[in-house]
């Protein structure tokens, strides 16, 4: 098919691994490339055949389909290298989105890279670029944190590691666990933070919540309905970057706290940084919060 710069659609070359994005909910927000693409590909690698099924009988195609997840992406890798190897075309597919964010597909795109095989991004949806585009917080630098760690202990030592970072933060969330995360991020990053929770975004109960943390967590207890569904927290990062200073003493109340109460620590990690003992403590009673 053409491949002159502007129309380019599907490569002339064979032993090509298209990294295809589909919809995150809105079946409409297929691009016109994706479905060429996968129209003319040998082979559709999808995270789960049944669910990508579906969306290729919608687009009236009938594919050959194989199952590349979380559990079999390893074993799976040398038949994929070795299909790419002999000139078929392959279109990696997640169930929603782009594949590789917070899907599968990093570790055949490192065997691939190591092998000099050719892949050819097909750019489409992705909840975290969706929810960035609406949450009105800065976008001209951000971090994509995924999800957290479901064990709180893991989840609140992350984010104890994000409460200087100057970016926009993006993170994914279950529905059954969001309260629990949006309570941890307002004590741990400040409940005045500015953030939003994108929800089933592009589809019918598509809802933006704009707030602070403290706001949305508190929202989030009296109405059940923004606990349901698919779920993206976008949170504006600290205020301004804090010097090195500030970050050493957050590393070192952090191992103070872990032996002392927050006043003792406060007094020790002031005494030794020369910051104001007022500040000091107000951040080793915010970090002693979740200890
Ligand atoms: N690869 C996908 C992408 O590009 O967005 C993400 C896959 S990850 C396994 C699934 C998570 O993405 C969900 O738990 C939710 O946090 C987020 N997500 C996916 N679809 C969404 C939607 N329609 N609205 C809000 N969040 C969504």
């Amino acid at each position: 098919m053409a491949s002159s710069a502007g129309d380019y659609i599907v490569s002339e070359q064979r032993g090509i691994l298209y990294v295809v994005a589909t919809p995150i909910g809105n079946l409409g927000d297929i691009s016109m490339r994706a479905k060429e693409v996968l129209a003319s590909v040998d082979l559709v690698a999808a995270e789960d055949t049944r669910h990508s099924r579906k969306l290729l009988t919608h687009l009236g195609l009938e594919k050959k389909l194989i199952s590349l997840h979380e559990h079999n992406e390893i074993t799976r890798i040398p038949e994929i290298i070795q299909l790419l190897a002999d000139g078929q075309c392959i279109a990696l597919i997640s169930d929603a989105g782009t594949p590789l964010l917070s899907d599968p597909g990093y570790r055949l795109l490192k065997a691939m890279r190591e092998q000099s095989l050719q892949a050819v991004p097909v750019p489409g949806p992705s909840a975290l670029t969706a929810a960035l585009s609406v949450a009105g917080l800065p976008t001209d630098r951000f971090v994509f944190e995924g999800f957290l760690p479901s064990k709180s202990i893991a989840r609140v030592g992350h984010l104890k590691s994000l409460l200087a970072e100057p970016r926009t933060m993006v993170f994914y969330e279950a529905p059954h666990r969001l309260q629990k995360t949006l309570d941890d991020m307002a004590q741990i990053l400040g409940g005045d933070r500015p953030a939003c929770l994108a929800r089933e975004l592009t589809k019918k109960f598509e809802t933006v919540y704009h707030g602070t943390l403290d706001e949305l967590a508190a929202r989030a207890k009296c109405e059940s309905d923004m606990r349901r569904g698919e779920l993206v927290i976008v949170i504006s990062g600290a205020d301004s970057a804090p010097s090195t200073l500030v970050q050493d003493v957050s590393a070192l109340l952090n191992e103070l706290l872990t032996e002392l109460p927050p006043a003792k620590a406060a007094r020790i990690a002031s005494r030794l940084s020369g910051l104001p003992r007022q500040e000091v403590y107000a951040l080793a009673t915010r970090l002693a919060g979740k200890q």
